[in-house]
C-alpha cells in the first residue's frame, strides 16, 4: 500500500504545481503583424503612460481577430481556439483595411488593436476605464473615454455598458462587458481599443496603442511595477524667460466629429468622406488647414 500512497501524493503535487504556474507573459515586438496581413510599424513609444490596462483583469490576449482562427482570414478552426487564447501577443495596429492611417507605413490601416478577454465567452469579462475622464459618446456598440488632457480612448464591441453619456468616470470603473456586437451584425467576441491623440506635425489621428498595452498589463500582473507619483511639481526657477508664442492652441474637436464611431474591425469597409469618419477627418483636415493659415499670420507678426 505504501508504494501507491506515494504515487498518489506525487500526482497530487504535480497537478497542484501545474494549476500555479501560468504561462509566461511575452509578446512579440510592435510592427510585426501577421504574415500577409499588411505592413506594421514599429513604434516602441508608450503614448500612454499612465492608462491602466482596459480589462479589469488577466490574463487577456493581443491579437488579430482577423487572422486568427475564427476570423475572416484566421485559416479556420473555432474563435475559442487556445491559439487565440495564448502569448505572444501580436500587434495589429496597421493592419490592411481601406481606410486613412496617417501614422501607418501605408497611409491606410486597422486604427486600434484587438484584444481577447480571459476566455471567449461573451458578456462575462469587464472592460473598466483606462484612466480618469468624461464618457464623451455612447454608439450602438462603442463607447468613448475623454481625458483631461484630450486624448481618446475608444472602447468597441462593447454590450452590457454601464456608463452613460456625460458621466465622469475614475481609472478601474466598470465601462462595459467584452462582446461580439457590431452593429447589429456579429464579429468574434474581443475588445477593439483605440487611443486618438494630438501628434504634433501630425494631428488628431490614432496612435499606436501597442506598447502602451504592453506596460499596463505588467502593471496589471505586477511583472512591473507603476513609478510611484512624485508629488507637485518643484516650484518654477524665478524669472524664467517670457516664452514667444508663435502658435495659437490647436481647438477641440469639433462636436460634429465627436459621434463619429468608427468600423472598428470590419475588412474593407471604405470609410468615404461622407461617413462619419471621413468627416471627422475632413474636420481635422479643416483644422490643420486653418491653425497653418493662423500661425502663418502670426509668425508674420511676431518675426
Ligand atoms: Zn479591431
Amino acid at each position: 500500500m505504501k508504494p501507491l500512497a506515494l504515487g498518489l501524493g506525487l500526482a497530487t503535487l504535480a497537478v497542484a504545481s501545474a494549476a500555479l504556474a501560468a504561462p509566461e507573459f511575452s509578446y512579440d515586438p510592435p510592427g510585426k503583424l501577421v504574415a500577409g496581413s499588411g505592413k506594421g510599424r514599429v513604434d516602441m513609444n508608450v503614448y500612454a503612460p499612465d492608462m491602466r490596462f482596459p480589462m479589469e483583469s488577466g490574463p487577456a490576449y493581443a491579437n488579430s481577430q482577423v487572422w486568427g482562427h475564427g476570423g475572416m482570414n484566421g485559416g479556420g478552426g473555432s474563435q475559442c481556439d487556445v491559439e487565440n487564447f495564448s502569448y505572444p501577443w501580436h500587434d495589429n495596429y496597421c493592419e490592411s483595411r481601406s481606410w486613412d492611417m496617417p501614422l501607418c507605413p501605408a497611409g491606410e490601416g486597422h486604427q486600434g488593436q484587438d484584444i481577447r478577454a480571459a476566455s471567449c465567452k461573451d458578456r462575462t469579462h469587464w472592460v473598466v476605464a483606462v484612466v480618469d475622464g468624461t464618457i464623451t459618446n455612447i454608439g450602438s456598440y462603442s463607447v468613448y473615454l475623454t481625458a483631461a488632457d484630450g486624448t481618446r480612448y475608444e472602447y468597441l464591441h462593447m454590450a452590457d455598458v454601464a456608463v452613460k453619456e456625460g458621466q465622469k468616470v475614475k481609472q478601474g470603473e466598470h465601462v462595459g462587458k467584452v462582446s461580439n456586437q457590431f452593429n447589429g451584425e456579429a464579429t468574434t467576441v474581443h475588445l477593439h481599443f483605440n487611443i486618438k491623440q494630438n501628434v504634433a506635425g501630425v494631428g488628431i489621428v490614432y496612435v499606436p496603442t501597442y506598447m502602451s498595452l504592453v506596460q499596463s498589463y505588467e502593471y496589471l500582473l505586477g511583472i512591473r511595477t507603476r513609478p510611484v507619483d512624485a508629488g507637485p511639481p518643484p516650484a518654477p526657477a524665478p524669472d524664467p524667460p517670457a516664452p514667444e508664442i508663435h502658435e495659437t492652441p490647436l481647438p477641440a474637436e469639433p462636436e460634429a466629429a465627436a459621434p463619429a464611431e468608427d468600423t472598428g474591425c470590419a475588412v474593407g469597409a471604405a470609410a468615404p468622406s461622407g461617413t462619419p469618419f471621413g468627416i471627422a477627418l475632413a474636420a481635422v483636415a479643416g483644422i490643420m488647414a486653418r491653425r497653418r493659415r493662423k500661425k502663418k499670420v502670426l509668425s508674420t507678426a511676431w518675426s
